[in-house]
């Protein structure tokens, strides 16, 4: 039987790298990490990276492919990957990689993707193809909008076209209704080996400067000169969701999995999140899903309440990777889960 020992867990430094690497640690892996010059201190710090690899544009990412084939190495995507490197290079990928590459486009195209969230049964926003048909609140966001950069909200046609003036020639943006509501983050992981669906953990974003929009009152804000909402993401604070919302959440998330498979071969597996709203009248609206390990796992490198509850150990969804990683090289059956 190959050992596990054999392999090296690769990542780029960046996003949840961290908690991918030390995770992959405390399985027993070796591991690397890939930095931009310059970005090298929090892996050296934490300890969590046997080796570091230094490049000096995310490009070159595909020059250290040869070493890392060297070395045995399963590469564990994160957003980073796919945003610095782009959807086609991530596919020219040569090195092992965790999850299934071709559900990365289902994911990155907002169209696709909600007929895929829709054909699983979830409730997601209305989305306005024409202006003329705004009835409500709508959050207008823009394509590769940095981190939530520039979106806006919106009430009516008019507001929408006067808002729009600054964006001039930015056709790629999609008029999402506006939904009231708590945003609520969940983290899910799918096994192939064992076809089962565990819930790992919630979060909300902290983003600036939308959650601090309440620390200045309405007459205060009416004063100042331009208070505009924005979706930049500062952080991730942890959540407990209640108990009663859970066998939902669980449903949700299974049928995502289940409808996957119709969509491409092999489907959705690995780390993936549901982005929803949850509203007073207690319904879930998911407005997207990120097909992969999302920095909301961050808080829990120790685990979160959930894991405590299924694990004996501290289990954080890194370490939750580099575990499936391992028992499928004992089962022999490392192809189920590379993509
Ligand atoms: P996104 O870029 O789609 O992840 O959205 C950035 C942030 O905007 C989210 O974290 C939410 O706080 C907020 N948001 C996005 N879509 C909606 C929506 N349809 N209704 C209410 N808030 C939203």
């Amino acid at each position: 039987m190959v050992s596990h020992k054999k392999f090296t867990i690769a990542t780029v430094g960046s996003h949840s790298a961290l908690q991918i690497l030390k995770g992959a640690k405390d399985e027993g892996f070796k591991t690397i990490a890939i930095c931009l010059k310059g970005r090298e201190k929090p892996y050296k710090s934490y300890n969590v990276a046997d080796e570091i690899i230094t490049i000096d544009s995310y490009k070159d990412l595909m020059d250290v492919q040869p070493y890392l084939l060297k070395k045995n190495a399963i590469f564990i995507p994160h957003a980073s990957l796919i945003e610095y490197l782009g959807l086609e290079k991530v596919e020219k990928f040569q090195i092992p990689y965790y999850g299934n590459k071709k559900i990365l486009k289902y994911e990155s195209d907002r169209r696709i993707e909600r007929k895929w969230l829709r054909k699983a049964g979830l409730k997601v926003p209305k989305i306005f193809e024409n202006p003329k048909d705004i009835d409500r609140p709508v959050i207008v966001k823009f394509h590769g909008a940095k981190g939530g950069k520039g979106y806006f909200l919106a009430k009516t046609e008019r507001d929408f076209k006067q808002k729009m003036k600054p964006h001039h020639g930015d056709g790629d943006y999609v008029i999402q209704e506006y939904i009231v509501g708590v945003p609520m983050f969940i983290h899910y992981f799918h096994s192939p080996l064992n076809n089962e669906l565990e819930v790992m953990g919630f979060d909300k974003r902290y983003e600036s400067n939308v959650d601090s929009l309440g620390r200045i009152s309405a007459r205060d804000q009416i004063a100042l000169p331009k208070v505009d909402p924005s979706y930049v993401i500062v952080g991730n604070v942890p959540i407990v969701v209640r108990e009663s919302f859970l066998p939902k959440i669980f449903e949700m998330g299974e049928n995502v999995v289940k409808e996957s498979r119709g969509m491409t071969t092999r489907g959705l597996w690995g780390p993936f999140c549901l982005e929803t709203i949850m509203t007073p009248e207690q319904e879930i609206i998911v407005f997207e899903i990120s097909a992969r390990i999302v920095a909301g796992t961050n808080p829990y490198v120790d685990g979160s309440p959930y894991t405590a509850l299924r694990y004996k150990e501290p289990m954080s969804t890194g370490r939750r990777i580099a575990r499936e990683i391992k028992q499928a090289i004992k089962k022999n059956q490392l192809k189920k889960i590379l993509g």
